[in-house]
């Protein structure tokens, strides 16, 4: 059952109530980047065998960016959060956030041998190298 609170006027669940505090840090347009990222299933769990080693993946417009709940590999998080303090987070970690909130992540096993492989190509579609 969900629970629910009051929020301005209003009573809404837990869950829209954890949305709403996270998109609250964003932009308008980022703010809408990261509901349909999550809603669209863009956030990825990539869980590695047989270690049990697990990463997060957010695909966006540039590719796959590596996620944590403080960190994404993206240039944004780079720019607005580490250089600029504009921000505590890009709409990459919003949306990992909101979909495991929502249930919506996707989970992917593969063997530890694909883990260079898996970086590397995270390190390509941010530009690192
Ligand atoms: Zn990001």
């Amino acid at each position: 059952m969900t629970a629910l609170s009051f929020h301005r006027g209003s009573i809404i669940s837990d869950e829209a109530s954890y949305i709403f505090e996270v998109l609250r840090e964003l932009p308008w347009a980022s703010s809408i980047k990261a509901l349909k990222a999550a809603l669209g299933m863009k956030v990825r769990k990539v869980r590695f065998k047989p270690s049990n080693r697990t990463l997060h993946l957010v695909s966006g417009v540039t590719g796959d960016h590596l996620v944590t709940d403080w960190y994404c590999s993206c240039l944004d998080f780079y720019v607005r959060v580490l250089v600029r303090e504009e921000r505590n987070y890009c709409y990459h970690i919003a949306a990992k956030k909101i979909a495991e909130k929502l249930n919506l992540i996707i989970e992917n096993k593969v063997t530890d041998r694909k883990y260079p492989e898996i970086i590397l190509k995270v390190a390509r579609d941010d530009n690192i190298l």
